[in-house]
């Protein structure tokens, strides 16, 4: 099957899956990667499915869809490896055009060095590219990459491409602890967002069971700190965090909507006051919240944060 869903995603709304390559054929094979360790590595570009199949498959699940009258916001390259190993994406977005749906394309990136591959991405609205680090030996570290690959040139590769971009560029950085958490490499990661100038730059945690067991996130401090480094480089940071609860749409049930909102950023001590005025409740229920041990309370340049517990 190469279409799925549409299934609800936090980044872009109702999204229809394509799977436009087999599972596991990755340029990289990150210490993180919910797959497990990448069976086959790749890096030259090739066909994997016909362009029409896609299509075709495509178009039957739209169809279905529209029929039970559910909407679908993106048509989103997201297989279980890196969807710019496909030779025909470009040719595929746009077959997929006259279904009149925004399509959007999750890669890691690592072929935006090449000419033909920012090409293909051209062609998408919504395109997100990895972002692990910007210092080759924690790259080659957390994604392990292929041994041809080049990180001077895919950091060349992604700011060529967002000169160009008129879509909405995302860029994704995963941090996992011990490896790419530092201050120093958080604030170069930073440095380079803010060259590249994404719409908006996610935060990944390590939620899922990894390729490799040691992999861990790191303490809930250094994830708000991370965000507040990135946050004065780049207009729009959210966390992913795994937890796809119904992010500002608020239900009313304040328990629920605290760890909504703090599953996508952390929440300085004065908008958790604004928010609990509004919801005309007091702040037992932040307490109540931290000793059940589902927020944490930490501090970052000499001002209070709640953050959503991760470990
Ligand atoms: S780039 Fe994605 S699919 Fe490839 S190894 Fe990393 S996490 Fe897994």
């Amino acid at each position: 099957m190469i279409a799925f869903g549409p299934v609800p995603s936090r980044r872009l709304g109702r999204s229809l899956g394509i799977n436009n390559i087999p599972p596991k054929i990755c340029t990289y094979s990150c210490i993180y990667c919910q797959l497990g360790r990448t069976i086959k590595m790749q890096v030259e570009r090739r066909a994997f499915y016909e362009p029409e199949a896609v299509l075709r498959d495509v178009q039957g699940k739209v169809e279905k869809a529209r029929e039970a009258g559910e909407a679908i916001d993106y048509l989103t390259f997201v297989p279980d490896g890196e969807p710019t190993l496909d030779i025909n994406l470009g040719r595929e977005i746009k077959l997929l055009r006259p279904l009149g749906i925004k399509i959007a394309v999750i890669s890691n990136g690592s072929l935006i060095g090449h000419e033909d591959v920012r090409e293909d991405l051209l062609g998408a609205d919504w395109v997100s590219l990895k972002m692990d680090s910007t210092r080759r030996e924690i790259w080659r570290k957390i994604d392990r990459p292929h041994g041809t690959l080049r990180l001077a040139s895919i950091l060349d590769g992604a700011l060529e491409f967002a000169s160009e971009f008129k879509g909405e560029l995302a860029t994704e950085t995963m941090l996992v602890g011990g490896v790419n958490d530092g201050d120093d490499h958080i604030r170069e990661v930073a440095g380079f967002l803010a060259r590249l100038r994404p719409a908006i730059a996610y935060l990944a945690i390590p939620t899922r069971p990894p390729a490799e067991e040691w992999v861990r996130p790191p303490v809930e401090e250094v994830i708000n700190r991370a965000y507040q480094i990135f946050s004065q480089k780049v207009d729009r940071v959210e966390y992913l965090i795994g937890y796809e609860g119904n992010a500002f749409a608020f239900t009313g049930d304040v328990e629920e909507d605290l760890l909504s909102i703090t599953s996508v950023h952390p929440m300085r001590e004065d908008a958790v006051s604004e928010f609990l005025a509004r919801a005309g409740v007091g702040w037992a229920v932040v307490h109540e919240l931290v000793e059940q041990g589902r927020l944490v309370e930490t501090e970052y340049a000499g001002r209070k944060f709640y953050v959503r517990k991760i470990h």
